[in-house]
Parts: C-alpha cells; structure tokens; sequence
C-alpha cells in the first residue's frame, strides 16, 4: 500500500471544513485591513533562502528541501513566505504602485522537521508584510488584526510578547556584550547554546534547554542598549498598543531565529494545549529587500502556523462543527428519483445545501442514513407526493412533520413561519 509521506498528512473531512474555515476567516480580516493576497511559487532559486533567511540558520542549515533541477540548477520548496513575498515585491517593482504595499500568502510550506505532534513537513501558513513604511503605527494596527482574527476563530486566551531587537546600529555593541558575557559562562550552557555562542549568540536566548535558563535570566538584555531612534520607535510602538487596549509583555529575550529581524518582535502565545505555545510569530525586517538585492525597504509581518492554531481549535470547547446538510431529499421510486433531481439542482441554486439520496432504498434506511449523515431536514418524495405536488418535510432535531409545497421548500428550511398544511 501506498502510503502519505512520513511528516505529511492528509486533511479529512470534517476537519478540512474547519480549516476552511479558520482561513476564510482570515481572508476576510486582512481585506478589511487593506491587505491583498499575493500567490508566489512553491519553488525558489535555493539562494533566495540562503539569503533571505540566513545561511547559518537551522532552517537552511538542516531543514530545506533542496534539490538538482535536470539543469543543474538548485532549487528549494519555500520553508517559509517572507522571503519570496519580498523577491516578487521587487521583481514586480511594487513600490512603484503605492507608497505601502500590504501583501498577504497563504499555503503550504516546507521543512524537513523532527515529526512531533502538531509539526509537519509539510505545514501550512497564513503571513502578511507591511512594505515601504517604518510607522510603529502599523505595527500597532497588525496586532489590532490578529487579535480580532484569533476571537473571531474563537481563541480567546491569547497572550502578547513584545520586544525590541534593535538595528545594525545598536546591535553590534550588545551582540559584543553577550558574546563576552556568554564566553565567562560557556562551560554552563548545552552543547547548541555553546555553538550558538560564537556564531549566532542572539540564538542562545531562544534556547529551551532548562539548565541554560539561569544563565539567559543572567546575561545583558538589548532593552539597555537600544540607541535614541530604536528606543523612541519601540516607546511609540508600545504607546499604540495601550491606546488600542491591547495588553502586551515585554520580553527582553525575545528574538527570531532569522537574520533580518530588526527592532520590533513580536509573539502570540496561548495557554489552550497546556504549555504556552506560541501561535503567530512576526517583527520588523527592515534589511531584508536589500539582503535580496532590491531597494532599501521597511518591512514589518508576521506568520502564523495553521497546524498549531487548528490544534487549539479542536482542543477548545467553541470548536464549530462543518456544517451538516441542510436537505436530505429521500425519493421512493425512479419517478421521485427524477422529480428529486431537478429539485434539489433548483434548491441548490438557492443557496441551500441538499443531499441527494442516489440508491434506491427503503424510508426506513434513507432516515438512517440522513441522521448519519447529520440533516437539519428530509424531504420525502413519493408516489403520491408526486402527483400531489406537496411533499412531506420532516425536522429530524424533534421529528416534526409538515406537508410543503415546492415553492415553500427554502423558506421552510430557513425557520421562515409557514403555514403547517393539515392533510
Ligand atoms: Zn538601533
Ligand atoms: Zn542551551
């Protein structure tokens, strides 16, 4: 038998309507932010990602799916949006449209990942960029939006983590302080940490490793040496989230894994799978469009991992079912049988969902199967419902019956008062 791929997964239904779901939703928040979707390939030039998310990162490291193109040339499946999102904003020149592009993707993405619960190979991500400004403003506003997408899915235990990281300016003088503090302490750190601690100290902050706690609490924090203009942007930034009334945490060890972070960062964790784990993750990348060899560019976005968001879904109580069938149409006999076919193609043109019994069977198995298959209603169609033109519509929640005429059918189904005929 052939089987999905190891670290792959098939999305069954009903699930697959949640997912649905939860995007849709999101489709709907990010156009009422202004933000319009961009489709970048699946595939990029492997150097895209060498670029953009940092040669010594463990994503391009260890996790990529690289491969020899028949032409030699080595390409990679995305391991994650920002980047291709930033190529194609330069390819396409589209700052020449307007002064601030507000790009969102939506898709699947690509990391050769320990398999664990909630992770996959291939995993799934909604993000968005803010391009062209530097306006904490913005920051502000996109927190603003996830918030009210995380309520609207139905998450309410949603916790804000805040941090400054600084820019090529102040940064260096810190990364030289916590090179020096991580030096004096390498002997306590684990094996990554004491790696990390000489080529991506910033990293050893990340670490989860619980004997390498004490020594992070311990080293310097970026907080205290942020310079004038990363400082007034981070004050203004957490400014506009207490006029927005949104509530935050300022985590002085919070920094992304990738490289071309700069100054604000940011997290969502929620407490729903036990653990705080984190949601959407996302900052600043001001020097990303130059890394990629485009124009100058700010840059502010975040991504959020479907997988995980969906786990918390399921696990909470609010979780909404896939929407069951409306109708069930239940006709006995070949004459029904066709009559029921046009009707349900009339009732499906106005908007309502129909299930359309397509075996011949008795009254009895066809309510068995509509109560399986969940029906808010059946309608039966027999021989004398034929000739009569009144069919008989049963609400399988308490088992009332009513005699409708076709016309009555939709309002019928939409709670709409309808006489109930007697006879
Ligand atoms: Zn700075
Ligand atoms: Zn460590």
């Amino acid at each position: 038998m052939i089987k999905a791929i190891k670290g792959t997964r098939d999305i069954l239904p009903p699930e697959s309507a949640l997912w649905s779901r939860v995007e849709n939703t999101a489709r709907e928040i990010l156009a009422l932010y202004g933000f319009a979707e961009i489709r970048t390939p699946v595939f990029e030039s492997t150097e895209l990602f060498a670029r953009g998310v940092g040669e010594d990162t463990d994503i391009v490291s260890k996790e990529m799916y690289t491969f020899e193109d028949r032409d030699e040339q080595s390409l990679t499946l995305r391991p994650e949006g920002t980047a291709p999102a930033v190529r194609a904003y330069i390819e396409h020149q589209l700052q020449q449209e307007s002064s601030i592009a507000k790009l969102y993707y939506l898709g699947p993405m690509f990391r050769r990942e320990r398999p664990q619960k909630g992770r996959y190979r291939q995993f799934h991500q909604i993000g968005a960029e803010v391009l062209g400004s530097d306006n904490p403003a913005i920051e502000a506003e996109v927190l603003e939006m996830l918030q009210f997408f995380l309520k609207q899915i139905g998450i309410e235990d949603q916790t804000l983590l805040v941090n400054s990281i600084g820019c090529p300016v102040c940064r260096p003088r810190f990364l030289e302080e916590l090179k020096r503090a991580l030096a004096e302490k390498k002997v306590q750190l684990c094996l990554d940490c004491q790696r990390r601690s000489e080529t991506n100290p910033l990293r050893v902050l990340d670490c989860k490793v619980e004997s390498c706690q004490p020594v992070i609490d311990s080293l310097p924090k970026i907080s205290e040496f942020l310079d004038e203009a990363c400082r007034a942007h981070f004050d203004k930034f957490l400014g506009y989230l207490t006029s927005r009334q949104i509530p935050f945490t300022v985590v002085p060890r919070l920094v992304r894994g990738l490289d071309y972070y700069t100054r604000t960062t940011f997290e969502i964790t929620s407490g729903v799978l036990g653990a705080q784990n984190t949601l959407i993750g996302g900052g600043r990348y001001d020097g990303l469009a130059e890394a990629l060899g485009g124009p100058p560019t700010k840059g502010f976005g975040f991504a959020l991992g479907l997988e995980r968001i969906l786990l918390v879904l399921q696990q909470s109580e609010k979780q909404v079912a896939a929407g069951p069938a409306q109708l069930f149409l239940a006709p006995l006999g070949e004459a029904a049988f066709e009559k029921a076919t046009l009707l349900a193609r009339d009732l499906r043109q106005q908007g309502i969902r129909c299930l359309l019994d397509f075996e011949a069977r008795s009254l009895k198995s066809a309510m068995r199967l509509a109560n399986k298959l969940q029906a808010q209603y059946v309608l039966i169609l027999g021989e004398t419902e034929l000739q009569t033109g009144r069919y008989l519509l049963k609400r399988m929640t308490d088992g009332t019956q009513r005699e409708v005429r076709e016309v009555e059918i939709p309002a019928a189904l939409r709670g709409v008062a309808v006489p109930v005929s007697q006879g």
